[in-house]
């Protein structure tokens, strides 16, 4: 695993990672470039760690500096080192329903719909936000469970009355609070995958997500909470995925 610079976010990540790994018994390995390597410093570290044979998994933190094309580094990780599921072609096996390393956001996403009992096959879900690595794949997971899923994106119109027709509702914008009560339909199930950290003025840090999440539970059959569902379920994944890689 590595990490450029000094990100927060990517920084608290990383200790949560070792921490859990720590707990469940994976070696973890954090491998810090200074800020400002380039391509050639990032892309030697994942291409030294893809040929060493001790090594069984790599994620690479982000963000990665300026100017350091992310998806040219995702791409060089060896496919079945790649616990993140990010190299284009373990999402183009997700495609095609081949065995691979699942991105695990989207496989978290698709464990917690499982765990409401919720009938996927025939199942409306309605998937809003369609990044590469979330909204995309959780909506290709869906359509191999042969559900019929619409997946939404900030052009899409009227994004509420679509919402209003989901059995399953999963949430990917990166907009906080942008699901009200009034997008669902009465016991759907609600995923809400965003999160939004604030910090007030006493210094304390808030964690929220893309659904109005007290407004939304009323109505809803089934919710995850923010923080608390899809963020650990996530880190849940990506071990899930390190055993899987080891195991190959
Ligand atoms: P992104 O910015 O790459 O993509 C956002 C997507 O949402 C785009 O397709 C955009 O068109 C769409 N969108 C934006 N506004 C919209 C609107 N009003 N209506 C409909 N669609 C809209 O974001 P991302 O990387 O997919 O992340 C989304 C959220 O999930 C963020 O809050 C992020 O922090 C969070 N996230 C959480 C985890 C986790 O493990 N829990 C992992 C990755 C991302």
């Amino acid at each position: 695993m590595r990490l450029v610079g000094n990100d927060s976010a990517a920084e608290l990540y990383a200790q949560n990672q070792a921490r859990t790994c720590g707990e469940v018994g994976i070696e973890y390995r954090l491998h810090r470039l200074p800020e400002g390597s380039g391509f050639e410093e990032v892309a030697g570290r994942v291409l030294l760690l893809n040929e060493d044979e001790s090594v069984r998994a790599i994620m690479v933190h982000l963000p990665l500096p300026t100017g350091v094309d992310v998806e040219r580094v995702q791409s060089l990780i060896a496919p079945d080192k790649d616990v993140e599921g990010v190299n284009p072609a373990n999402i183009g096996n997700v495609v095609y329903g081949r065995r691979s390393l699942v991105p695990c956001t989207a496989r978290a996403v698709v464990e917690l719909v499982e765990a409401s009992g919720v009938t996927l096959r025939g199942a409306h879900c309605v998937v809003v936000g369609a990044s590469n690595i979330v909204g995309k794949p959780v909506a290709v997971l869906l359509m191999r469970a042969e559900a019929t899923v619409t997946s939404g994106n900030k052009f899409t119109r009227d994004m509420a009355a679509i919402a209003r027709t989901a059995d399953v509702l999963v949430v990917a914008a990166g907009v906080q609070h942008l699901v009200k009560a009034d997008w669902i339909k009465p016991g759907a199930v609600v995923i809400d995958v965003g999160i939004h950290r604030k910090l007030d003025a006493s210094g304390v840090t808030t964690t929220s997500g893309d659904v109005d999440f007290e407004a939304v539970r009323q109505v809803a059959g089934f919710i995850t909470p923010v923080p608390g569902g899809v963020g650990p379920m996530t880190v849940a994944m990506l071990l899930r995925n390190v055993a899987d890689a080891c195991l190959r």
